[in-house]
């Protein structure tokens, strides 16, 4: 497939709004791919160039990128920046820049998707002392041989965010579509997976192919979510129960298969470097292969402390020792996935449980069962005397499903209204936080897009609001005024006092009194509330009597 019919595609698929219609016109594009082709093409669909669990990230910042387009455009990286901030979106402007370029460049031969995958392959595994330069100089080659449209969509992928409105949902369905297979099967698979390219493989094999999907240690599978409820309804509508502390800490997934180990965080990404303690702890614990699913605490003369503590081990790369002898990690494990060569995902609780308890030597997170809704409230007070965020309710017979926030788990903690959203944008901070963004833009997302929300400046300590500086400095992709915008990655959880509707804001809605609770980046951007959970909430509020 030439790159410029996938950028013609985007753009066709960006001109409209409805879901089926672009279902349908992704269904029909896919059957004629080739096998090398299709995995690529879905994963650039959505914006993503690697799968998920993937080490390799193209790692581009939007500095580098400016720069090679400058280059390209014979400009200076200022006047790049410019037009970002005059026309608002990186991929437009970018693909205005590219047409002056295009009179008096050559012709050269066009570019082929393959052959653009393998460019941001190549950029993935640049790695030594001239990374830098050697990464500019595959970018200002890309550029150059692209035409303005292709671009917009090189950009936009390089820099996360394509735009289009193709979320895994609908390309799950067109991929379902195209090749006539039953959408749950594609959903399954994806659940084992983790990745819809190579679904999309199996998919074009036919259903058999799906169904024979297991999970194999070193490829992690989404984490099981939890939705908002409460004990009693859990109790009717399960009878008996298991409940556990719901842990402050950050989650995990550690994988091990005979000496080798590996964690990832909630993201999927590869944090064993960050946490030897905690792989020490774990592979000291089992003789067995296993998946575990658990949270990493942060803990100090036997008290825990807060989870600020336990995302900044995660993050950590270097001087791991010096850190580790401040901040002691430990596991508490509360599910087992993967035993010796089974997969255990279609196991109810119960028994995934029994086995945890035969498999691995301490380290498990206490639970209790009960069909008796005072000891399960007895339970939930301790949790909170203990200093815990509350519990997590799960039914008995539950089997275990990646991704999915469904009401098998419920997690039960004190009424604050808190959402998590994406950190769009900011604004430059005055008096003594000058030289440090000062209130953020805040954004659900609906189908792909990020649509703002609000906007939120208090509740941040000044430490907190420097470490989100170094956080977010490097990922300003334009300025305006006093206000730049981000390349979408940060997620913030923010309490708010009440939803109104808002014709400020592209999503229609606006928080009122937003308040910074915590960063969150154990989350990614795909996890954050979406316009439809938004709705669901305005219709949902107390109405003042
Ligand atoms: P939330 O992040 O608010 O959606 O709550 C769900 C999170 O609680 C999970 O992703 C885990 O990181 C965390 N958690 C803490 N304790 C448990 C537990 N016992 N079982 C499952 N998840 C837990």
């Amino acid at each position: 497939m030439d790159f410029i019919d996938f950028s013609r595609l985007c753009e066709r698929i960006e001109g409209i709004s409805g879901r089926l219609e672009m279902i349908d016109i992704v269904s029909r594009a896919i059957p004629p791919l080739s096998e090398e082709e299709l995995p690529v093409f879905v994963r650039f669909l959505m914006g993503r160039i690697f799968p998920d669990w993937s080490p390799l990230k193209a790692g581009i910042g939007p500095n580098l990128l400016f720069e090679a387009v400058a280059y390209v455009a014979g400009k200076k990286k200022g006047e790049v920046i410019d037009e970002i901030n005059r026309v608002g979106d990186a991929g437009i402007a970018i693909e205005h820049l590219l047409s002056s370029k295009e009179q008096t460049s050559f012709f050269s031969s066009p570019l082929d998707l393959l052959e653009v995958f393998r460019d941001f392959e190549y950029l993935a595994r640049i790695e030594g002392t001239r990374t830098q330069r050697e990464k500019l100089k595959v970018i200002r080659k890309l550029f150059a041989d692209a035409q303005p449209l292709e671009g917009r969509y090189i950009a936009r992928l390089l820099l996360g965010e394509l735009r289009i409105g193709m979320g895994e949902g609908n390309v799950r369905d067109a991929i379902a579509k195209g090749f006539g297979v039953d959408a749950d099967l594609v959903e399954h698979a994806h659940q084992l997976t983790n990745d819809l390219g190579e679904v999309a493989l199996l998919a074009k094999i036919g259903p058999d192919a799906l169904r024979n999907v297991f999970i194999e240690p070193f490829r992690p599978v989404k984490m099981m979510l939890a939705q908002q409820g409460t004990i009693e309804e859990m109790m009717s509508d399960h009878g008996k129960i298991a409940a556990e502390f719901k842990y402050d800490g950050s989650r995990f997934q550690f994988h091990k298969k005979g000496d080798k180990c590996r964690i990832y965080s909630r993201k999927l990404e590869d944090v064993t470097n960050a946490l030897p303690d905690i792989v020490q702890q774990l592979s000291g614990a089992t003789d067995h292969d296993v998946i575990l699913d658990g949270e990493a605490l942060a803990v100090r003369d036997g008290r825990t402390l807060p989870f600020q503590y336990v995302l900044r081990r995660f993050r950590r790369k270097h001087d791991i020792d010096a850190h580790m002898e401040q901040i002691e990690m430990i596991p508490m494990v509360f599910d087992l996935l993967y035993l010796d060569g089974k997969t255990l995902l279609d196991e109810p609780l119960h028994a995934r449980r029994t086995l945890l308890e035969k498999t691995i030597r301490g380290h498990i997170a206490p639970q209790v069962t009960s069909g008796d809704l005072d000891a399960v409230e007895s339970f939930y007070r301790t949790a909170l005397e203990k200093g815990h965020e509350g519990i997590m309710v799960k039914a008995l017979d539950s089997l275990y499903t990646p991704g999915v926030r469904g009401r098998q788990w419920v997690k039960i903690k004190p009424a604050v209204d808190t959402m998590d959203l994406a950190v769009v944008g900011a604004e430059w901070g005055e008096g003594r936080r000058a030289g440090l963004f000062g209130s953020f833009l805040l954004a659900c997302q609906y189908q792909g897009e990020l649509l703002p929300v609000g906007k939120v400046a208090t509740g941040f300590s000044d430490e907190m609001l420097a470490e989100i500086y170094s956080l977010l400095k490097d990922s300003v992709i334009a300025h305006s005024g006093k206000e730049v915008t981000f390349e979408p990655g940060a997620v913030f959880e923010v309490g708010y006092a009440e939803i109104q509707k808002s014709p400020n804001y592209r999503s229609g809605f606006a928080l009122r009194f937003p308040r910074f609770i915590r960063l969150r980046d154990d989350k990614s951007v795909d996890e954050i509330e979406t316009l439809e959970q938004v709705k669901e909430r305005f219709k949902k509020r107390i109405t003042p009597a």
